[in-house]
């Protein structure tokens, strides 16, 4: 297969995270017989010290003109730089936002996995966390309440907020059947999270899920409120697969789900389109505190490339290759340092991507 991948390394620890992630894709390309063609653009502070912009149109064209995005992170200390002292939409941040949205991100799916290795990390209790939990939160980036009109006046000498929550059906539906061809390559699961006792929104949110569901005859569904899903995740993890709902709950669910797993330099993300294009993408930020000390954990990221190869390219087998290998790495007793425990070796960012890369 031949897929062109542009590559946003980014600021901060992002080059040194994209490099070991091609790294892992090469020693794939290679094992598998496929052909990784990458174009690198700018992004961020690098784009502004280049060319003014945080995200030049020509930046965001030759994204378009791809079939995957791979993104390191952008920023930089935020109270201690040049980037910050500027209006908000020439920070490093707006190309963040500014790709999402020229690229039509709508559904963000965000992993959330423990692994046993790293069990310690997790803050629930033992009992609780049982055989470990593996969950995709997926959330609706583009509707909603961020999204909606807001406003704030003064009635009868007081002032009072406003913001609206709309949902059209053909938004719910576009997420909900990502959703459902997601749980078709999971355990075909879908708990769809909404607030449908009180919420208009959510009771159409409901009723074109369950829609949508007609076409999966395979993926059994389920409803719950939100209130009793914050409640959920951290009391039974394990019985989650693919969590689907709308921008705000996702917003809050997502970060709780990733807290479980304990440790951020292990968290991958993705954000797609109506079309298999996406962007791939840590959770973590650009960490300007470590940035070039060969201290980053590089596994967030590529993992984010696995999820590239399963969701953008159906290379369902070569992704699992990956997981896989960064298991096998993690059994054997490898950790960076913002995972290491007592009796583990410690590597650094460039000797992990070759560990993972080699087990593949
Ligand atoms: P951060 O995620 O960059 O760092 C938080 C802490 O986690 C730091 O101590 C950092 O060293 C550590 N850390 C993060 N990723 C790590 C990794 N892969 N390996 C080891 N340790 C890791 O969050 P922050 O400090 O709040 O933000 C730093 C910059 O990143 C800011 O400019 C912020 O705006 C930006 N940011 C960018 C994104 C993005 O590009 N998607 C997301 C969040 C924050």
């Amino acid at each position: 297969m031949d897929c062109r991948i542009v590559t946003i390394p980014g600021d901060g620890i992002g080059p040194e995270i994209v490099r070991e992630a091609c790294k892992v894709l090469d020693k794939v390309a290679q094992v598998y017989g496929h052909f990784f063609h990458y174009k690198e653009v700018l992004m961020g502070g690098c784009s502004i010290d280049a060319f003014g912009v945080p995200l030049t149109e020509e930046a965001l064209e030759t994204a378009r003109q791809s079939d995957a995005v791979l993104l390191g992170a952008v920023g930089g200390d935020v109270g201690n730089s040049r980037w910050y002292d500027v209006a908000p939409n020439l920070r490093p941040e707006a190309g963040l936002l500014a790709i999402r949205k020229g690229l039509n991100l709508f559904a963000n799916i965000r992993p959330a996995y423990l692994y046993q290795e790293l069990a310690n990390a997790c803050p629930l209790k033992k009992e609780i966390i049982g055989n470990g939990f593996d969950m995709v939160i997926m959330r609706e980036l583009t509707g909603g309440l961020y999204f909606g009109e807001r406003y704030t006046k003064e009635v009868d000498g007081v002032l009072q907020a406003t913001d609206t929550l709309t949902y059209n059906e053909t938004e719910i539906r576009r997420i909900a059947v990502k959703a459902f061809d997601i749980a078709m390559k999971r355990r075909k699961h879908v708990i769809s999270v909404d607030k449908a006792n009180v919420l208009d929104s959510s009771r159409l949110w409901r009723k074109v899920v369950e829609e949508v569901e007609k076409n999966y005859p395979e993926v059994k569904l389920e409803h719950m409120l939100v209130d009793n899903c914050a409640m959920q995740l951290v009391m039974n993890p394990g019985q989650f697969d693919v969590v689907l709902t709308e921008n705000m709950f996702g917003d809050i669910l997502s970060d709780e789900a990733s807290m479980i797993t304990g440790s951020i330099g292990m968290l991958s993300s993705a954000s797609l389109n109506e079309s298999k294009f996406g962007m791939y993408e840590p959770s973590h930020g650009s960490a300007p505190d470590i940035a070039g000390k060969d201290l980053a954990n590089p596994i967030a990221t590529i993992l984010s490339a696995a999820m590239m190869l399963r969701y953008s390219f159906d290379l369902d087998k070569e992704a699992d290759a990956i997981e896989t290998a960064v298991q096998k790495v993690l059994t054997e007793g490898y950790r960076t340092t913002d995972i290491l425990s007592e009796g583990c070796t410690k590597v650094g960012t460039a000797q992990m991507g070759d560990l993972i890369a080699e087990r593949i």
